[in-house]
């Protein structure tokens, strides 16, 4: 089991004045563990507040096959379990708390969350994405009772039904064919009639007898009373409409960083990515960024890992830097 952080976090104590870090881990997923593992072994003692989701979006994942290290793959959770515990063994807490608000104008760095101020002399942010939803009729009134954005996390409710997957990327293929162990049929909608998603994962979705695909076509609505009924479809191409039964939606079509926090304070991309250099700094010294929040194009776990750590030792170099 994962460790949700110490007693103390989990105390409303409110220290107005803030407590002091050397280093402060917004982010408890693959790159936020490497980062503190890295620091730590630097001996900066890193805090890392775990957000929302312990383990990030990674834990979530019921098996990553393509984690070096891991001929056979390795579970989702328990890869996030290692990396905590790796990192501790080094020296780093985890604290199971929320950054709220962050002020970066001031040194040392302020950062505010649900339980107390933290004073940081650098800090690392890797507050990762969060899944982007469809926005169409019916999604968010039906969300937890057939809507879905993680297959690992309701797949399991979808016992012998009929289940609707959205997307044509590496993740939509990858939920569906986990979605196979439980549901008797899947179909994944996609608004292309060409996959996004790599040849492997395309191989594996194509030839399995449980999915099928309808191409050049999205969802318009998400239909249903007290649980997901069917949904309205509407092709692309010759805007026919149609309805299809189904008792799960899954939706995956990328995701938002979650950099809501930094407005005003950090430079962002059009998409809302957080901008590094090649050294994992943001436009504010002392302030470093890692993994899918900073990363629109390559979001693995390897290399959000090793930007992870490579911000964590630049991190390093520039409180080295402050103290000579
Ligand atoms: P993605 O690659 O951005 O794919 C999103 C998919 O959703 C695309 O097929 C896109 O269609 C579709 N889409 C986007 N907006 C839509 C909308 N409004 N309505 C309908 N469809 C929409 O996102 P992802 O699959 O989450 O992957 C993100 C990154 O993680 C990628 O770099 C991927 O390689 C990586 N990843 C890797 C693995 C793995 O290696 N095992 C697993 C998961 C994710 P279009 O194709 O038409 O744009």
């Amino acid at each position: 089991m994962f460790n949700l952080g110490s007693a103390d976090s989990l105390t409303k104590t409110k220290d107005e004045k803030g407590k002091h870090v050397k280093l402060l881990v917004l982010g408890s997923g693959p790159a936020g563990y490497a980062a503190a593992l890295y620091a730590a072994r630097a001996e900066l003692e890193p805090v890392v507040l775990t957000g929302m989701q312990l383990g990030g979006q990674a834990a979530l994942t019921f098996t990553i096959e393509n984690y070096p290290g891991f001929p056979k793959g390795v579970g989702g959770p328990e890869l996030g379990e290692l990396f905590q515990k790796q990192a501790e063994n080094f020296g780093a807490t985890t604290e199971f708390d929320v950054a709220s608000s962050v002020d970066f104008s001031k040194k040392p760095l302020e950062v505010t969350t649900d339980n107390r101020k933290y004073l940081a002399d650098s800090v690392i942010i890797t507050t990762g994405a969060n899944p982007n939803p469809l926005d169409i009729p019916g999604e968010k009134e039906l969300v937890g009772r057939g809507v879905s954005y993680c297959a690992t996390c309701d797949g399991w409710f979808f016992k012998d039904k009929k289940v609707v997957v959205v997307g044509g990327g590496d993740s939509a293929l990858e939920e569906a064919l986990f979605i196979t162990r439980y549901a008797s049929e899947i179909t994944i909608i996609h608004r292309r009639d060409e996959l996004r998603a790599g040849a492997i994962l395309q191989n594996r979705a194509l030839e399995h007898e449980k999915i099928k695909f309808i191409w050049d076509t999205v969802l318009t609505e998400v239909v249903g009373e007290e649980k997901v009924e069917s949904v309205k479809l509407k092709n692309v191409k010759s805007n026919e409409v149609s309805t299809l039964e189904a008792d799960g939606v899954f939706i995956f079509i990328g995701h938002t960083p979650n950099t809501s926090i930094f407005e005003d304070q950090l430079e962002k991309d059009e998409l809302g990515y957080l901008i590094v250099n090649h050294m994992m700094e943001t436009n504010v010294p002392g302030v470093f960024a890692a993994g899918e929040v900073a990363d629109p194009h390559f979001r693995q776990v390897v290399t959000s890992a090793g930007m992870g750590s490579a911000a964590a030792i630049q991190a390093t170099r520039y409180l080295e830097a402050q103290e000579a």
